[in-house]
C-alpha cells in the first residue's frame, strides 16, 4: 500500500491589526458560553478586547481564569474541573505558549473546541494540536497530541507588536529549524517506510517559512524594536505562527530539537528555547554536510538578528557535558529517529567543533 499523507490544521487563522475584534463574530458558530483561560500579563494586555468582542456578539463569558503560570497537569485538571461545573461551549486561550497549551488541553478534557488569541511571537504553539506539559518548576514532562487543532486562531498584530522584541527573535529561532527538520523527516520516512509521509503542502510551508525569515527577519526585528508594526513584521509573524507551526506539526522535529533536548539536560543553559534551537539548526545543517555557503548563510543571518551561533553563547558547557548532551541527542532523544540515518555522536561533535572554529 502507498504511504498515507496526513495534514492537520486549524479551521480559521486571522492575522492583522485589530483582528481580535472578529473573535466573537467567528466564535459564535461554536456556542455562546466561553471559558477564557490565560496568564495574568496576557489577560491584562488583551483581556478587555477579548471580553468585549465575545460579549458584543452575545457570548456569555461564563468562566475567566487568569492564573496560568505554567502548563502543568495540575493546572489542566483544576481548570477542567471548574469547566465541568459550568459547561462552557468552548475555551478561549489567551497568551503565550503556557496559556495556549493549557487552554488546548482543558478544551480536550472537556471535549469542546479551543480558540486561541496569541499575545506574543516567541511560540508557535497557537495553531497546533499539541500541548507540552511541564512540572511546576518548568521541567519538561511530556508532549500530548490532541485530537484536533484549535478551531480559530487570532493573531492581532497590534497586541503582538507590543510584546518585547526579544520574543520575536526567539520565535524566529525556533521557526528556523522547521525547513531543516522537515526535510530530514521527509527523507527519513522515505527511506524507512515506517509511517505517514509528509504532504508536499507541509514541506512547502517549511520552505516558505525559511524564505520569509531570511528576507524579512532582520527588518522585522529592527521595526519591532522601534515599536513599528510593519509589513516585514507581519511576514515574520505569519512565518512563525502559521507556516512554521503547520510545517512542524505535519512533519516532525529532528536533530536540531534532539540536540536542544540534550543540551538543556546539562542544566547549564542560560538561553531560551528558540535561541538554543537556532544554534542547533546550524549544527544540524553542518552535520548534514550542506553546502558551506548555506551553513555560512545561516550563521550570518543568526548573527544579524542576535541569535547564538557559538556554543559559549548558550551557557557553560564543558567537553564532558557536551559529549553527554550529544550522546543523549543521538541515542535517546525520540527526534533523532527523524534523521534519515541514525546520527553518530562523533559526527555531530565534529560539526560542532567546526562551527566553533568558524569553518
Ligand atoms: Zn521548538
Amino acid at each position: 500500500m502507498d504511504p498515507i499523507r496526513r495534514m492537520t490544521t486549524p479551521s480559521l487563522y486571522l492575522q492583522g491589526k485589530g483582528v481580535v475584534y472578529y473573535l466573537g463574530q467567528k466564535a459564535v458558530a461554536y456556542g455562546n458560553k466561553a471559558f477564557v483561560v490565560g496568564g495574568e500579563t496576557a489577560l491584562s494586555v488583551a483581556g478587555d478586547s477579548v471580553r468585549k468582542s465575545l460579549e458584543s456578539n452575545g457570548i456569555d463569558v461564563s468562566l475567566w481564569d487568569s492564573t496560568v503560570k505554567e502548563c502543568t497537569k495540575g493546572k489542566i485538571d483544576e481548570l477542567a474541573e471548574k469547566g465541568r461545573e459550568v459547561h462552557p461551549h468552548f475555551v478561549v486561550g489567551v497568551g503565550g505558549g503556557k496559556a495556549v497549551d493549557t487552554a488546548k488541553a482543558v478544551a480536550w478534557k472537556l471535549k469542546i473546541p479551543s480558540i486561541i488569541v496569541g499575545t506574543q511571537c516567541a511560540t508557535n504553539a497557537d495553531t497546533s494540536a499539541e500541548s507540552v506539559i511541564y512540572t511546576e518548576d518548568h521541567k519538561f514532562m511530556e508532549s500530548i497530541v490532541l485530537p484536533r487543532n484549535p478551531v480559530i486562531v487570532i493573531e492581532d498584530t497590534d497586541i503582538l507588536c507590543k510584546a518585547p522584541y526579544k520574543y520575536l527573535v526567539w520565535g524566529m529561532g525556533d521557526a528556523l529549524s522547521c525547513k531543516f527538520e522537515s526535510e530530514a523527516y521527509a527523507k527519513a520516512r522515505d527511506r524507512k517506510k515506517d509511517g505517514p509521509v509528509p504532504t508536499g503542502a507541509a514541506l512547502a510551508l517549511a520552505d516558505a517559512c525559511y524564505k520569509s525569515l531570511m528576507e524579512h527577519g532582520l527588518n522585522a526585528v529592527r521595526h519591532v524594536r522601534n515599536g513599528i508594526c510593519s509589513a516585514d513584521v507581519d511576514e515574520v509573524i505569519e512565518a512563525v505562527k502559521l507556516s512554521s507551526a503547520m510545517a512542524f506539526e505535519n512533519t516532525g522535529c529532528a536533530l536540531a530539537h534532539a540536540l536542544h533536548n540534550g543540551l538543556t539536560r546539562t542544566g547549564t543553559m542560560k538561553s531560551q528555547h528558540g535561541e538554543i534551537v537556532a544554534y542547533c539548526t546550524i549544527v544540524q545543517a553542518a552535520y548534514e554536510g550542506r553546502k558551506k555557503e548555506e551553513v555560512a548563510g545561516l550563521v550570518s543571518w543568526c548573527d544579524s538578528v542576535d541569535l547564538p551561533t557559538r556554543l559559549s553563547m548558550l551557557g557553560d558547557v564543558d567537553k564532558t557535558a557536551l559529549k553527554r548532551a550529544v550522546d543523549y541527542a543521538c541515542e535517546k532523544d525520540h527526534n533523532a529517529k527523524n534523521m534519515p540515518d541514525k546520527p553518530k555522536p562523533s559526527d555531530v561533535l565534529r560539526a560542532i567543533e567546526e562551527l566553533e572554529r568558524g569553518k
